[in-house]
């Protein structure tokens, strides 16, 4: 049974590790993460956890969380898994 809801955001490489984003995210649900391995300290989305709240997008200083249906990443051919390469850089960084 495939999943119904999946997150949408995903933050760019242009991330400056202020954690404001962190911070912001809903307690419970916690979808964003400093990428451990990342010399620069830069934070990720978990897109299985993100509920689309959009609560980071304006705390971050350099605008680089975005929303993937507003640039039509969601549409057509394997838009979730665009969205997953799109983050790719927080898993090669190690
Ligand atoms: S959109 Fe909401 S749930 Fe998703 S990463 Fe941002 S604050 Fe967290
Ligand atoms: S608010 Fe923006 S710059 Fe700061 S850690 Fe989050 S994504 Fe990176």
């Amino acid at each position: 049974m495939p999943k119904e809801r999946y997150g949408h955001f995903y933050i760019d490489q242009t991330c400056i590790g202020c954690g404001a984003c962190d911070h912001a995210c809903p307690g419970k649900v916690d979808a964003i993460y400093r990428v451990e391995t990342d010399f620069l300290g830069r934070f990720a989305i978990v897109a299985d956890d993100c509920i689309n709240c959009g609560i980071c997008v304006p705390l971050c200083p350099v605008n680089c969380i975005h929303d993937a249906r507003q640039q039509g990443v969601v549409e057509g051919e394997g838009g979730y898994t665009r969205i997953r390469e799109l983050q790719a850089w927080a898993s090669q960084a190690g």
